[in-house]
């Protein structure tokens, strides 16, 4: 083998895995997520600095993680929350946001779902479509409350120009398009029990381009925010979404993503002016790099033109390769602790459920793998542990937190834990 491809393919000692994660590992039964607390706590607090440096207001995208220890910790540095389902509204309250904080958004809110809301008290009501803020109105006079309200507006930014915007563009299903701007308004003045807040924005995820596609997205909120300013509604908040993309090929070069640009651009691009708040709701961003899925290697297959790599962890632990055919950095931590071995190997990584779309990678150079080696899947903490299942009726995968494993005594403790 090249040295090159021994280059990459072997993982340092410098990244999230040291001998002694790698030797707790051992003795957990895999899989399971392992959050990476450090990690976590230095992306946060590098969105808090940014956010009082800019005086931006961030709201944390729930819907990527919902792991209480990460939810109260969110909370615990100030964030509100942005959330996109009646139960995500109640558990954030339940993990110390506090319900003024919280911003109620999503294209289908059910009836009760918009009660149970209004009843907690969020902050505000992200409003999708004409008849949904005739539904909030009516339901907020049934209680005997007034709601904030904004509208989602679909910017229409083209997709074609930037592939990942996929939820910007004229023909989804999210938001308000500009030939309903004139009845939103008219709405909006006839509903005596809201009170309209603002404009949200969201163009979409894993935005990589960032100085690019957030200045366009910038310049296109600018001129609907002045257009319904013209017709007399205030537009005291500009909320710009979520959609900042993580390093997923290269986590250990870019644990942390380019918050700093996003902020600068966001900041410098929305017009600001006394009484006006600029929101912004990351999700992915927060949270993506502080998590790996560990698992084993159950079995090595060695087929006439290729091997196979054949894992405890499947989709349903993690069903983004098999969703949107995303792509995740597999290393073999195992190998780690054997360096005088560097023999490397191609393999398809696959996982062990009944569908042929169970693979976590095709053609991945990896060292010399063997039954038992423990694999990380990283920057699993975003759209994760969440989206997982019990499809094949297999287990779910646990959370593991780095900060449980201090000393030996407490790794037997945190096994038996687990169990429970
Ligand atoms: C999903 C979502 C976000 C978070 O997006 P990320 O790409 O995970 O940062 C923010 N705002 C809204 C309205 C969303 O639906």
């Amino acid at each position: 083998m090249a040295g090159n491809g021994l280059h990459r393919c072997f993982p340092d000692l410098n990244n999230m895995f040291d001998v002694n994660r790698i030797e707790f590992f051992e003795q957990v039964e895999t899989p399971f997520y392992f959050y990476d607390m450090d990690l976590l706590r230095s992306t946060v607090e590098k969105v808090a600095a940014l956010s009082a440096e800019y005086g931006i207001t961030v709201h944390y995208a729930v819907k990527a993680n919902v792991e209480r220890r990460i939810l109260e910790y969110i909370s615990s540095m100030g964030f509100g929350a942005d959330c996109v389902s009646g139960n995500e509204v109640m558990h954030a309250c339940s993990c110390r946001f506090p319900a003024e904080k919280i911003v109620f958004a999503g294209v289908g809110k059910s009836d009760r779902e918009i009660a149970e809301a209004i009843k907690a008290g969020v902050g505000m009501f992200n409003c999708e479509s004409l008849q949904e803020i005739f539904v909030v109105n009516a339901m907020a006079g049934r209680f005997g409350k007034r709601v904030n309200v904004s509208i989602r507006v679909n910017p229409g930014v083209d997709a074609h120009t930037h592939r990942y915007i996929t939820t910007g563009t004229y023909e989804n299903k999210f938001g308000i398009s500009d030939h309903e701007f004139s009845a939103a308004v008219e709405m909006i003045k006839r509903c005596g029990n809201i009170d309209f807040a603002g404009l949200h924005f969201h163009i979409g995820s894993q935005i990589t381009d960032v100085e690019e596609v957030f200045a366009l997205e910038c310049a296109r909120a600018n001129e609907i925010v002045d257009w319904f300013e013209g017709q007399g509604l205030k537009v005291d908040n500009v909320n710009l979404g979520g959609g900042l993309g993580v390093d997923y090929e290269d986590p250990d070069g870019n644990p942390v993503a380019d918050f700093a640009t996003w902020f600068r651009v966001v900041s410098g691009g929305i017009h600001r002016r006394e009484g006006r708040k600029i929101h912004i709701e990351p999700g992915r961003s927060m949270v993506a790099q502080c998590a790996s899925l560990i698992s084993r290697v159950l079995f090595v297959k060695t087929g006439e033109t290729k091997n196979f790599l054949i894992l405890d962890a499947g989709m349903n632990d993690l069903i983004r390769p098999a969703l949107y055919g995303a792509f995740h950095k597999i290393e073999n931590i195992s190998a780690i602790l054997r360096p005088n071995l560097p023999q490397s190997q191609v393999y398809d990584v696959v996982g062990p459920v009944c569908e042929s779309s169970d693979v976590w990678g095709a053609g991945r150079l990896l060292p010399l793998s063997v039954r038992g080696d423990l694999m990380a899947i990283r920057s699993t903490g975003a759209y994760g542990q969440v989206m997982s299942s019990r499809y094949n009726l297999r287990d779910f995968a646990p959370a593991v937190y780095s900060d449980d494993m201090h000393g030996a005594h407490l790794r037997t403790e945190y096994f038996d834990n687990l169990n429970n």
